[in-house]
């Protein structure tokens, strides 16, 4: 309204804004626009947008010459910037121990990246080995020399490596705010208000909502992982702050479509001659009748398959049927492990159990001597291959499986093609149309919440949920029964 844009990104202000500025900003609005402000504002509407463009792109080669400033003669040369941003991003912020305006200030908690998997971490599972690559400590070892280990090693898995990746290039966006703003000694710990003054910068940068929600949730993050109390804190705070911004901001709609029953059967009737067609079809209709996601596709190993499992119950009409051993699913903290399972179809040409089967026999990926899975199912077993591998050409330019295990995109472009395949549009579709699709054929066919988590694992954990175990496989099967294969 009466706010000049620009005063949003003058950055000759030293402090971030006060509640007095704010309340300040806040008073002609409340005011209530004038004639003039209107006649103002409709002018500012008309304004073409590719102004708006220049204009921040003028803004941002401004707040990048003041950046460079900031840090100085010690730094020239050496600053990097990330591309793309809607805000000038470092892509080194370690960058800034160079520059002398922070001399004499602990820098170490900010520039902190532990987005790398830890050796721990790596091991996925056979802890004990990467324990012992590692090291032990010795008697002598101080108890802060243990700690450190601990820090280093253990405490990073609070977050997955990828988690922790994300949130380290979002956490960046605030360090080098920081320095633009001379805040640097206000980010950790940050005041509620910082947190406010960051924000209102990001929003006239036009950084959209989510990428605003990932920077607040990398600074949550960070401080939580340094036990200091968090900008936004207060049961439900988080809520409303996400609520203030979608209310003024609006969100965008996502439409990715649930994978139909209809699309799984047209899938298990194709019989593609391509190695790779025939992979992404069948760790389609898998990853959807078992409600997976794509990091638990890409995980799957051939030794994951386990089609003895329910006729273990010892309760007969269960042959021909498997569990898919999900080692660790997204909120199962504690790698207790998931088996959702497939029934027998009534339609054998129907039946993914027999097709997963002649998968495996003709991609020659058996279950291996020396498997690992059934004595340690929480580790990787390090013999047998993956149960969806890339292909490779193999003797006479003939596809064949390699060993090689599929990335989360992979198999996210690899749902995408083969529903395509049966007609679907592949825009609207991707990895996680397979696990909405189970969902939502189960839902849709009145499945139990409790009988549908043990198929999906959705949901935050429960106490109950992990206590919970089947007498009998039968109601499991009621989200495969769903599919009407
Ligand atoms: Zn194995």
């Amino acid at each position: 309204m009466s706010i000049p844009r620009r005063r949003s990104l003058d950055f000759s202000r030293r402090q971030p804004a006060s509640a007095e500025a704010l309340s300040q900003s806040a008073r002609p609005a409340a005011a209530g626009p004038g004639l003039a402000a209107l006649v103002q504002l409709a002018a500012a509407h008309d304004e073409p947008r590719c102004t708006w463009a220049e204009e921040l792109d003028s803004v941002r080669a401004a707040w990048r010459a003041h950046i460079r400033l900031q840090l100085g003669a010690a730094c020239e040369g050496h600053v990097r910037w990330s591309g793309g941003r809607a805000m000038p991003v470092l892509d080194n912020v370690e960058v800034i121990r160079r520059a002398h305006a922070y001399d004499g200030m602990d820098l170490r908690p900010l520039l902190l990246d532990v987005s790398a998997p830890t050796a721990l971490e790596r091991g996925d599972g056979n802890w004990d080995t990467a324990l012992h690559g590692l090291g032990g400590l010795g008697l002598s070892a101080s108890l802060a020399q243990l700690t450190d280990a601990f820090n280093q090693h253990v405490w990073p898995a609070r977050a997955q490596p990828e988690t922790r990746s994300k949130q380290w290039g979002h956490w960046c966006v605030v360090v080098t705010w920081a320095v633009a703003r001379k805040a640097v000694e206000l980010i950790l710990p940050m005041s509620t208000d910082t947190l406010k003054a960051l924000t209102w910068d990001m929003l006239a940068f036009r950084m959209s909502r989510s990428q605003i929600m990932a920077v607040w949730n990398a600074v949550q993050a960070r401080h939580r992982s340094y036990a200091l109390l968090p900008p936004i804190r207060g049961q439900g705070e988080y809520t409303a702050w996400a609520r203030m911004l979608g209310s003024v901001m609006g969100s965008p709609m996502r439409l990715k479509f649930p994978i139909h029953k209809a699309v799984v059967a047209a899938l298990l009737r194709q019989r593609p001659a391509s190695v790779a067609d025939n992979r992404n079809r069948l760790l389609t209709a898998l990853a959807t009748i078992t409600c997976l996601r794509v990091s638990e596709v890409a995980r799957l190993q051939t030794c994951d398959l386990w089609f003895d499992h329910f006729t273990g119950y010892g309760i007969p009409g269960f042959d021909g049927s498997c569990a898919v051993h999900v080692a660790k699913r997204k909120n199962d903290s504690v790698r207790k492990g998931h088996l959702p399972g497939i029934g027998r179809s009534a339609d054998p040409e129907l039946d993914l159990v027999w097709q997963l089967r002649i998968w495996l026999a003709d991609m020659q990926l058996d279950v291996r001597d020396g498997c690992t899975k059934r004595v340690r199912p929480a580790a990787r077993c390090p013999v047998c291959p993956p149960l969806f591998p890339k292909t490779r050409r193999g003797p006479g330019r003939v596809a064949v499986a390699s060993e090689e295990r599929m990335s989360r995109q992979m198999v996210s472009d690899a749902i995408r093609r083969a529903v395509g395949s049966v007609g679907c549009s592949g825009a609207h579709f991707s990895g996680i149309s397979a696990r909405k699709g189970g969902l939502s054929t189960a839902i849709q066919a009145g499945v139990e919440e409790v009988v549908l988590y043990l198929q999906s694992g959705h949901g935050p954990e429960r106490a109950a949920r992990r206590y919970m175990q089947l007498l009998d496989p039968t109601r499991l099967m009621e989200t495969f029964q769903a599919f009407g294969l």
